[in-house]
């Protein structure tokens, strides 16, 4: 579904990504782990061009989607459309209620019809347990139903594959279970998923793979059963250490 090439990223001077080769299939859902400030969001963020790299390659569902000839047929929007990504901070619409939020993209960028949208809408808010938040306004809401609602918007867009970065840090402790169930439908229905997180018990119930990123790279990566239980590196088990 996606493969990385010596994926580098620099901000000016600083070196953040530093060769990325990776590759994630269909249905996996690939959990992502490691110090603060070791480029894990600038990874997701290059995955979907929300960053640019500086150098490498990537490909999504077959199309290079660094090739800046792709870019000028047009084909930059159109698999951004089919990368859904929840962020730490969810971003809602403050001025748009709920049901708003939700058909907006999928009505304006997909040019799906308002009432197929809003049925999609229906369906996706029964599934994460929201439908009596339909015509809420984001400030009406908990930060775990704003968070539940930022997927499900996600999820409107039919995409192909969601990333996630940080999805429950943002949250109160009580809220993160909520946000963490919704995910794990998710991935119990086949989605293709990368995931950002400090929840630990989420990666190994939910990971199909583990990967530790230090320092710009990919220090290490196997089963939560081989990550967690037997890490090889230094670097690794001082990281779990203080995060388990
Ligand atoms: P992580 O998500 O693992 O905490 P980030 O990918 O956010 O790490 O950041 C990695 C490094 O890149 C940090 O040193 C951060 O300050 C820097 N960085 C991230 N985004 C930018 C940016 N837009 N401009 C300059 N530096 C950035
Ligand atoms: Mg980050």
């Amino acid at each position: 579904m996606i493969k990385v090439e010596a994926l580098h990223k620099n901000f000016g001077k600083l070196h953040v990504l530093r060769g990325i080769d990776e590759h994630i299939e269909q249905g996996e859902v690939v959990v992502i782990i490691g110090p603060s400030g070791s480029g894990k969001s600038t990874f997701l963020r290059c995955l979907n061009l929300l960053e640019e790299p500086t150098a490498g390659k990537i490909w999504f569902d077959g199309v290079e989607i660094t090739d800046k000839n792709e870019w000028k047929r047009g084909g930059l929007d159109a698999h951004r459309r089919d990368m859904g990504m929840v962020f730490q901070h969810f971003n809602l619409f403050p001025h748009m209620n709920v049901l708003e939020n939700i058909v907006l993209s999928p009505v304006k960028v997909k040019g799906v019809p308002r009432a197929e949208a809003e049925e999609t809408a229906k369906e996706l808010l029964e599934q994460v347990g929201l439908m009596d938040k339909i015509l809420a306004h984001p400030a009406q809401l908990s930060g775990g139903q704003k968070q539940r609602i930022a997927i499900v918007r996600a999820l409107a867009m039919r995409p192909k594959v969601m990333l996630f970065d940080e999805p429950t840090s943002a949250l109160d402790p009580e809220m993160v279970g909520e946000v963490l169930s919704v995910m794990k439908n998710l991935a119990g229905q086949g989605m293709t998923m990368a995931v950002v997180t400090h929840e630990m018990r989420f990666a190994r119930e939910v990971g199909s793979r583990i990967l530790f990123m230090d320092e710009g790279i990919i220090r290490e990566q196997g089963t939560p059963e081989e990550l967690f239980g037997n890490p090889q590196h230094a670097r690794t088990r001082e990281f779990l250490a203080k995060v388990t």
